[in-house]
């Protein structure tokens, strides 16, 4: 039986995954990635060449199956039955996922399978909007930031480690652009909820983070 949810919000690269991969380790519960989501719907959009509308998204997407699947602590990503989980890292797949995920059909279609899942299963959620629109009522809420020199240094490094060409620069001028879609799109932006408790990360370890919010957690302290 679900005993409570963790709702994570904040920009890319804040390090919500990593925390939120700690969290779920440490307290033992299911982590949902609702980025894989959204990356999962840009590559489909990529692939086949769908232009931002909504009428003309909304009909493509409703002959898309896409679907999550978790074993052993990890979630996999499927599209139309292909495995899909590593592509949607790669390249600017990210890039569409952010541009389709401000069309109103992507981010109503997305929300049932996230509302689902997390009523099902005690578990924390990064994203966007977990706190202010997934999960209003999520039992602790936190909004994870970090500068936008130390995210793209992050997501610099992180690139690299992955063998992609990079450039610093670039890396920033994207998460920027990144941040300013997101925090600007009409449905669903990315804003702290009033009752979610702001991390600034910049000078901190993901471990450090992990524990902080698990302070919380203990006390049963709602956020
Ligand atoms: O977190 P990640 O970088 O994997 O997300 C890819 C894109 O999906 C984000 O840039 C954002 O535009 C979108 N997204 C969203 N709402 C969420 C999660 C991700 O709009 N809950």
């Amino acid at each position: 039986m679900k005993e409570y949810n963790i709702a994570i919000d904040g920009p890319s690269g804040a390090g919500k995954s990593t925390v939120a991969k700690l969290l779920a380790k440490k307290l033992g519960i299911m982590y949902l990635d609702t980025g894989a989501l959204y990356r999962t719907v840009g590559l489909k959009a990529k692939r086949d060449g769908w232009k931002e509308d909504n009428a003309l998204v909304s009909d493509l997407l409703s002959a898309t199956d896409i679907k999550a699947e978790f074993s052993g602590g990890r979630q996999r990503m499927y599209l139309d039955g292909e495995d899909v989980t590593d592509a949607i890292r790669l390249g600017d797949v990210s890039d569409y996922g952010s541009r389709f995920s401000a069309l109103p059909c992507v981010r109503a279609a997305l929300l049932g399978l996230q509302r689902r899942i997390a009523a099902e299963n005690t578990s924390v959620l990064d994203g966007r909007d977990i706190g202010t629109c997934v999960l209003p009522n999520a039992e602790y809420k936190f909004y994870l930031t970090a500068s936008v020199e130390e995210r793209a240094r992050r997501r610099y490094e992180e690139l690299r480690a992955k063998g992609e060409d990079v450039d610093l620069d670039r890396v920033k001028a994207d998460i920027a652009a990144r941040d300013k879609r997101d925090m600007t799109r009409e449905i669903s932006p990315l804003r702290k909820a009033d009752d979610a408790v702001e991390i600034d990360s910049d000078n901190m370890t993901a471990e450090e983070v992990a524990e902080r919010m698990i302070s919380f957690v203990k006390n049963g302290r709602s956020a």
